[in-house]
């Protein structure tokens, strides 16, 4: 559960049973045997595809008797439904969580609160004056470890990774220096980026148990 999986394998096992996976949701039989509760031995009534992150090809399917349907979860324990995408998307393979809760109170996947982000205009940096503390603290969590869903639309410049307790910059085992040194570092880095790009974004693209990684990043 503490190791993310390979990702690539994971992907390439999805697309070799999609049709597999597409028939028993219209049948509600796999390999020939009905489908079952996920949480008892009744049949099930609800089928769901679920999803992750990392690719629009279902991981695998959920079955729910009529009692345990969002009985332990939305639909069940350790998935969620995306309120942008509708999908149920699996909620971690690691710590790191693959959803976000909006202020508005929906929990949307990282994917599409990826979209959200980089649509607004003001979570853009076009002037190295922009970047402040406030701006790098906010930085919002819309990359996974191992997510490409971004690439379809940005490049990265680098990143700068701080520890995710007190905001100091991790350089390497067990030491960490100020909070200013990674800061100067990203201010570094926006500078590059706006050199050849008008403007940059800042994104938290990875969570690790005791850091984060600051990504800096110029459109496509
Ligand atoms: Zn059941
Ligand atoms: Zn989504």
């Amino acid at each position: 559960m503490w190791s993310l999986p390979d990702i690539r394998r994971l992907n390439e096992e999805a697309v070799k049973n999609a049709s597999k996976l597409n028939k028993a949701l219209e049948t509600g039989y796999l390999d020939g045997i009905k489908i079952k509760c996920d949480w008892c031995d009744k049949p099930a009534e609800h089928i769901y595809p679920w999803y992750d992150v990392f690719s629009d090809i279902p991981k695998g399917i959920i079955g729910l008797c009529e009692e345990h349907d969002y009985y332990y979860g939305s639909p069940s324990e350790g998935f969620f439904i995306c309120d942008d995408c509708e999908r149920v998307l699996i909620t971690n393979y690691t710590w790191e969580l693959y959803y976000t809760d909006t202020e508005d109170g929906e929990r949307i996947c990282l994917n599409c609160a990826f979209d959200r982000y980089i649509k607004e205009e003001k979570n853009w940096l076009t002037s190295i004056k922009e970047l402040s503390w406030q701006r790098v603290r906010s930085s919002p969590h819309i990359i996974p470890v191992s997510g490409n869903y971004w690439e379809n639309f940005l490049e990265f410049v680098n990143n700068v990774e701080f520890d995710s307790l007190t905001g100091e910059k991790i350089t390497g085992f067990s030491s960490t220096s100020s909070r200013g040194d990674g800061l100067n570092e990203l201010r570094d880095l926006v500078k590059q980026a706006l050199k050849n790009h008008k403007k940059c974004i800042l994104i938290l693209d990875a969570a690790y148990q005791f850091a984060v990684s600051i990504g800096v990043y110029v459109k496509k």
